[in-house]
């Protein structure tokens, strides 16, 4: 079995030919392996879904109980067989049950690896390079300018502009699902003991990361709070959020955003951010270049992102590479612009 047999991209998305299922299909399928919830990845409309139990749960949050006609949960580390291969889920560290996918046959393995980041991360379990064959990567972040340095100097950041200006609201733009609940748990790790104050299309998300286990401490709906109340405290919205009529309820607030592209000033200054946080969920130049040589894959597939630049690194690095164009990106804003209609 060479490489293509196992995994072959379609436009209908990854196929495994000798299983009889997709990964992170765009369109309906008859069966999909999803790793992670967000929604360019997990669409709604498949026959039979296999992801995580926290993926499957995410999922029926987000499109309603009928998402799927048949779901299976896949435990990290166990390998289940379909048709004539492996197929095995590992964390991928990028949001709450998010998974790389592990296609194994006549002794060759491809990881799709979906979304992924290399740093630590209160809110997931943390990624491992696994090692491959063909190693399937995205590329969000696939430019040398994007380094993201430690998320919890960004927090900081964050609390000292609270210190120095009690008196105003910190509106932080974070995505809806992962960025948020991660932005909470990292302010409790820095030891932020007062409530945080969340919009609507947050809180069934933060809710379920709550129920397992991650520690977000007092979260409060910010349209019940009165406004006296919301002076000098830390709200979470999405990023769409952050330019309409829900942000009058604060006192002269301050806009933050947490994302891996406020690295880049002329962003920040485009979204008009006034305190530019760079917290990101997806590897950074360094991660991606890191994990691809800690792969040992003689291949690499590059789904979305800064795909050509990628590609050109592995290629100077004796690697085979090529883009995928799979319409797979942007998965985040386009998701958190659905949620926020629906709060
Ligand atoms: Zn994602
Ligand atoms: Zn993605």
């Amino acid at each position: 079995m060479v490489a293509q047999e196992l995994l072959n991209p379609t436009p209908a998305g990854l196929f495994c030919a000798a299983g009889g299922f997709h990964i992170d299909p765009p369109r309906p399928v008859e069966r999909a392996l999803i790793t992670h919830a967000h929604s360019d990845h997990a669409r709604p409309g498949h026959g039979a879904v296999l992801a995580t139990a926290e993926t499957l749960d995410l999922m029926r949050l987000r499109y309603g109980d009928g998402f799927a006609q048949k779901t299976q949960a896949a435990a990290y580390g166990k390998t289940i067989r379909i048709g004539s291969v492996g197929v095995t889920f590992h964390p991928a560290g990028h949001v709450l049950g998010s998974a790389q996918i592990a296609v194994e046959g006549s002794g060759q393995r491809i990881v799709a690896s979906g979304d992924y980041k290399d740093v630590a991360d209160p809110t997931c379990a943390p990624f491992a390079p696994l090692h491959c064959e063909v190693f399937v990567s995205e590329a969000t972040f696939g430019l040398p300018v994007f380094r993201h340095g430690n998320p919890m100097a960004e927090v900081a950041k964050l609390l000292h502009s609270t210190t120095l200006f009690p008196e105003r609201a910190h509106i932080v733009g974070a995505y809806a699902l992962g960025k948020a609940q991660r932005v909470i748990a990292l302010l409790r790790q820095a030891g932020y003991d007062r409530p945080i104050y969340i919009h609507g299309a947050i809180e069934a998300f933060s809710r379920y990361y709550a129920s397992r286990g991650v520690e977000l401490g007092e979260i409060r709906l910010a349209r019940d709070a009165a406004k006296t109340e919301l002076a000098g405290a830390i709200a979470i919205a999405p990023p769409s959020a952050l330019k309409g009529v829900w942000t009058r309820r604060f006192p002269d607030p301050v806009t933050a955003f947490a994302s891996g592209f406020m690295r880049v000033r002329a962003r920040a200054r485009q979204r008009q951010i006034e305190l530019p946080l760079v917290i990101s969920d997806h590897a950074d130049w360094t991660g991606l270049t890191a994990t691809i040589a800690a792969t040992g894959a003689a291949e690499v597939w590059v789904t979305h992102g800064e795909a050509d630049a990628l590609v050109h690194w592995c290629k100077a690095n004796g690697r085979d590479a090529r883009p995928l164009h799979l319409g797979y990106g942007e998965e985040d804003e386009q998701g958190e612009a659905a949620e926020t209609a629906q709060a």
